[in-house]
């Protein structure tokens, strides 16, 4: 079968790299199948993407915010309208099952449709001058162009989170996909060029991060730059855009906890578990991969969280009864193994799998067990270090503090969970957990669009994304004082 070749998508053309270099974009299922072939674009196709971005840049922020909106629900409605077919692109080209690849799909659309309606809402103030014949508020204004460099791991979500704002808000943008789900990242801007976006205010090149993704970062034409990724990346990314005087805004890592309490419904709190670290083969910036257990409930929760866990089918993510798919590329599975090895190396004990996944039929994919370790204290690398794959440690805990103390032994600070119904214990999680995301009787990796979401610590550069929250990153504030 000829797969189809993928192209930039530059100032309102479709458009091969200069270099005319392509690459092969694989299923990490089965990697002798190719998704597509994608450009590897250099930095002359950059220049080309930012120029197109700055020049549309003064007349789309001169329409009005109805209008840019009224592009935005265009393009939602051409992406519900594709649900399924873009689904299926990243199913096999990431690996998330098929119905969790829809319902990202989904919240795209539901991104869109939120960011539209905010072109019709307040973006500013007015602040009583203490002169009393004058008036004085605030205004906002776009950044101007807006690069955003986007991860594997939700590649329809994110790359979607923070184009709609950063368009709303009256932005051109050049994306920056993860190369790896590049043929899914032109499935989406398929649906802005369709809707009739005028040329240069969205512009798409794909190509390798420290080409492209440092091109954009260190590029003077562009104004603002949104990051998630890997936490040495987004470091990187950051200096470059602070070096010469850019807004930047990183989203990065986690290693997030889910505290259970003797009090905790157990049942309950397993799923949470079980859901929180494991959908998406754990590769979730917000995955649960510390669960610190009440001595009390410890080897109750135990028995409960590994019974359920043996129940979990691995496989394909497009076949219907595979409830965990694949590591998303072979790099992340040799990180996870190489984890699993460290944890044993450092003392900690396998309670459950721990090892890539032998049947023949998986043979050509990056599969790996759901792991559970035990046995793990604090000083471990293991407990400590961002693993993104299906790896959770038990750890117990002797008190409600001590349970506290342990979530918030960690250099990042994105999502945290309680299972408790003691309202004391709810009080003091909410007060004293260092994290972003605080979740009481939820797992951690939940998220809702129209509520901020960032990271306390390392796990992000201490902006929020999504909501309301986006306009502070995709505008700058202007205070006005008017005198007759
Ligand atoms: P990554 O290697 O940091 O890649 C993220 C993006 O940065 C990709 O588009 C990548 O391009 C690009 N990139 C790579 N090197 C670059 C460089 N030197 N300069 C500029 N850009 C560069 O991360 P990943 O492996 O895709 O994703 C896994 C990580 O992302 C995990 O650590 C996870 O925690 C984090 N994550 C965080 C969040 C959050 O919201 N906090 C969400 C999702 C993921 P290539 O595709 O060419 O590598
Ligand atoms: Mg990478």
């Amino acid at each position: 079968m000829l797969e189809q070749t993928y192209l930039n998508y530059i100032n309102g053309s479709w458009v091969p790299s200069v270099s005319g270099k392509t690459e092969a974009s694989r299923n990490p299922a089965n990697r002798k199948e190719v998704v597509g072939y994608v450009q590897v674009s250099e930095l002359a196709d950059l220049d080309n993407a930012v120029n197109a971005a700055q020049a549309a840049r003064t007349a789309w922020r001169q329409l009005s915010g109805a209008a840019r909106g009224e592009l935005l629900f265009k393009a939602a409605n051409i992406m519900e309208s594709r649900l399924s077919e873009i689904a299926e692109t990243m199913t096999r080209e990431m690996g998330k099952t098929l119905p969790e690849a829809k319902g990202e799909t989904a919240r795209g659309v539901a991104i869109l449709r939120y960011y539209a309606g905010e072109g019709m809402r307040k973006t500013g103030d007015i602040i009583p001058s203490t002169d009393s014949e004058a008036l004085m508020f605030t205004t906002r204004v776009p950044l101007g162009v807006v690069g955003i460099i986007s991860p594997w791991n939700f590649p329809v979500a994110i790359p979607v989170w923070k184009m709609a704002p950063a368009l709303i808000y009256g932005n051109t943008v050049v994306l920056k996909p993860a190369q790896d789900t590049a043929v899914t990242a032109a499935k989406v801007i398929e649906c802005f060029a369709e809707a009739g976006f005028p040329a240069g205010v969205v512009n798409l090149i794909t190509g390798k991060g420290s080409v492209i993704g440092q091109g954009l970062a260190e590029h003077n034409g562009v104004n603002g730059i949104s990051f998630t990724g890997s936490d040495a990346v987004g470091k990187q990314v950051g200096l470059a855009a602070f070096k010469r005087g850019a807004k930047y805004q990183l989203e990065m890592g986690g290693k997030n906890p889910i505290i259970i309490a003797a009090d905790a419904d157990l049942d309950l709190a397993v799923d949470a578990t079980i859901s929180g670290g494991l959908r998406s083969t754990g590769q979730k910036c917000t995955a649960t991969s510390r669960v610190i257990v009440h001595k009390d409930v410890y080897a109750a929760f135990k028995t409960k969280l590994l019974e359920k866990i043996a129940a979990i089918r691995v496989g394909d993510g497009m076949e219907s009864d595979t409830w965990m798919g694949p590591c998303a590329n072979e790099q992340q599975l040799e990180t996870v193994l190489e984890y699993i090895r460290i944890g044993q190396q450092e003392g900690a004990t396998l309670a459950y799998g721990g090892n890539r996944l032998q049947d023949p039929k998986l043979a050509e994919g990056f599969f790996v067990e759901p792991t559970v370790f035990e046995n793990v204290t604090p000083a471990m690398k293991i407990a400590r270090e961002e693993i993104f794959g299906p790896v959770l440690a038990l750890i117990p805990a002797e008190s409600m503090k001590e349970a506290i103390r342990l979530a918030n032994d960690t250099e990042y600070g994105l999502s945290a969970s309680i299972y408790t119904r003691d309202v004391g214990n709810i009080l003091t999680f909410i007060r004293d957990v260092d994290a972003g995301l605080v979740r009481i009787n939820a797992e951690t990796a939940g998220v809702e669009l129209q509520a901020p979401f960032g990271g306390m610590k390392q796990s992000s550069s201490h902006s929020r994304e999504q909501g309301q929250a986006a306009i502070e990153f995709y505008t700058a504030v202007k205070t006005v004082f008017i005198k007759s």
